[in-house]
């Protein structure tokens, strides 16, 4: 799968959706993202750039499309499903370096594009062999930098047989107001460029404001050398969840199967169906508050917007995500900006950058009660608070922010001291976990043994379990060998829990993470509650601190 004409067209979301589609056919799918950057993973770079940073169960930090992968054919994926040309590159130099090309001039072909082609065979090869696998070429067709992979996905294309390979090319059809009009000559061109490099795509996933006529799709057809009931009309949709039914009703999944010869019986797609018509129409509303750094940057946290909407579909209930920068509560207090809030959630983060903001809107919801769900950074910013204002602690901190502290509640974890590669050097992946059986955090999974992903390299400091206890912190989940608090949590709260993991990493749209659901199910009922309260009361109070403002 290409991508032209502009990027963010959605081509994660459509390979997701293909996924979907076969896999709900009875087909192994495995799906596979090709990054043309030099960077080995993107765990090195900035949010800003990049976005999230997928973390897998084997502790590979991917490209965060394998989020939409994984959420789309519910399946979990691991380091081979995800390729950088750093990664490459890397392979390929080292090789050289051991002499195994001896005599040999090492170049882009074949040396370069024989390895990217190793990689996407290497699925092939895995134990759990897919019966197709979906590979997504990063990048817009006519950069530079993808050009290696499109040139080893053609020679796949010849090597495998037209039987055995497909090429399905995302573009964009423009919608020109001032004409009235949709512009097909973007996709002409861009398929043009796919062609003058010895790729004719067998489908067209054309992306537009709205659906594509007929004699649209013919005249795409006619230019681009695409029959026309390949070429699908991407339209956009009201939730991503809702485009894999937009391609199956235009049969884009048969004609997948038709050119791949798969007997392959319709997708049972009920559940799906249910659960887009729960997000497309909610019961209710409630507001949930984000307060992070990257506040302007939804793509840094798009697993926790995922997960939300998930845990959404769960209670009825579209959450409407608050993004407040945790600057403005350092500068102008907590209540202006949460007062109204049915929930707050603090996501993970590195830097000291808007910390204390965090802390003090941690101090916020604790007294006033309302509900909280901290993600790794933001564990150990309730950590922090606790100390500071249950334990009285006033000068407890990170060890990640200062060196020299009188109370490191927060320290750096054994392992980690001495390390001084920043790539990939991480407590990462997947670990397990026991809860304490009287729990928030057991209520929620109902199993005492959970795994869940990991990326940090600070914990909570063992010198300052007894005094968190003492005061009421519960420590509730342990690493098994009880090295390693994983989760604090507040008992006589309605519902406050920090977990030093990732758990909306795991959450899948039909089965919702279990603490993004209890955390969405207690901000609803605190909404009620609310509702309740108000009806309650004389008018006028409420007018009068609103008006108050
Ligand atoms: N910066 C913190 C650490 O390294 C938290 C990391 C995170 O939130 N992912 O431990």
């Amino acid at each position: 799968m290409t991508g032209g004409v502009v990027s963010s067209l959605g081509k994660g979301i459509a390979a997701s959706s293909i996924g979907l589609l076969l896999k709900k056919r009875g087909l192994k799918v495995a799906n596979l993202k090709c990054d043309p950057y030099l960077n080995v993973d993107p765990g090195t770079m900035n949010p800003f750039q990049h976005g999230e940073v997928f973390v897998t169960d084997d502790g590979s930090e991917t490209d965060l499309d394998l989020g939409h992968y994984e959420r789309f054919i519910d399946q979990s994926l691991g380091k081979d499903h995800n390729v950088t040309t750093g990664q490459i590159y890397n392979t390929v130099i080292t090789r050289e370096r051991r002499g195994d090309y001896l005599g040999a001039t090492v170049q882009v072909i074949p040396h370069i594009t024989e390895e990217i082609k190793n990689r996407i065979k290497k699925l092939e090869k895995a134990e759990d062999k897919p019966d197709l696998t979906i590979v997504e070429i990063g990048g817009t067709v006519g950069d530079i930098e993808s050009l290696p992979f499109l040139e080893a996905i053609r020679q796949m294309g010849q090597d495998e047989g037209p039987a055995n390979a497909m090429f399905i090319h995302v573009t964009l059809v423009p919608y020109i107001r001032t004409a009235g009009e949709f512009k097909t000559k973007p996709t002409q061109h861009s398929v043009r460029e796919l062609q003058s490099i010895g790729i004719q795509p067998n489908m067209l996933l054309c992306r537009s404001a709205k659906p594509l006529s007929e004699p649209l799709r013919q005249k795409i057809s006619l230019f681009c050398s695409v029959p026309t009931k390949a070429v699908i009309s991407a339209e956009d949709a009201s939730t991503i969840y809702a485009v894999p039914l937009a391609f199956h009703s235009q049969r884009a999944d048969d004609i997948i199967c038709e050119h791949f010869g798969l007997d392959a019986p319709a997708p049972d797609l009920d559940e799906w169906e249910t659960m887009v018509e729960k997000i497309t129409n909610p019961s209710r509303r409630i507001k949930i508050g984000i307060c992070g750094k990257y506040v302007n940057l939804k793509d840094a946290y798009k697993s926790i917007i995922e997960a939300f909407t998930h845990a959404g579909v769960y209670s009825d209930a579209e959450v409407n995500l608050v993004w407040v920068s945790s600057e403005d509560i350092k500068q102008s207090g907590a209540e202006k900006f949460l007062h109204d809030l049915d929930g707050l959630l603090i996501p993970g983060g590195f830097g000291e950058r808007g910390v204390e903001g965090k802390i003090e809107a941690i101090r916020y919801v604790r007294e006033k009660n309302v509900p909280f769900l901290g993600i790794c950074l933001g564990m150990q910013c309730a950590v922090i608070e606790y100390a500071r204002n249950v334990c009285n602690l006033k000068e407890a901190h990170s060890y990640e922010f200062y060196r020299e502290l009188k109370h490191p509640v927060i320290h750096l974890m054994a392992d980690q001291e001495g390390v001084t590669e920043l790539g990939g050097t991480m407590r990462l992946g997947a670990y397990p976990c026991l809860l304490d059986k009287n729990s928030v955090a057991f209520e929620a999974y109902q199993t005492a043994e959970i795994y869940e992903r990991h990326r940090h390299r600070y914990e909570l400091n063992n010198a300052y379990r007894t005094m968190l206890q003492e005061n009421g912190l519960v420590l509730s989940g342990l690493s098994p060998d009880e090295r390693l608090v994983e989760i604090v949590e507040i008992s006589d709260h309605r519902w406050f829990v920090g977990v030093q993991f990732h758990p909306e990493l795991k959450s899948r749209p039909t089965r919702p993470h279990p603490l993004f659901r209890d955390f969405v199910k207690a901000s609803v009922e605190y909404n009620r509650h609310k509702a309740d309260r108000t009806l309650n009361e004389p008018a006028s109070s409420t007018d009068y601190t609103r008006s108050k403002g």
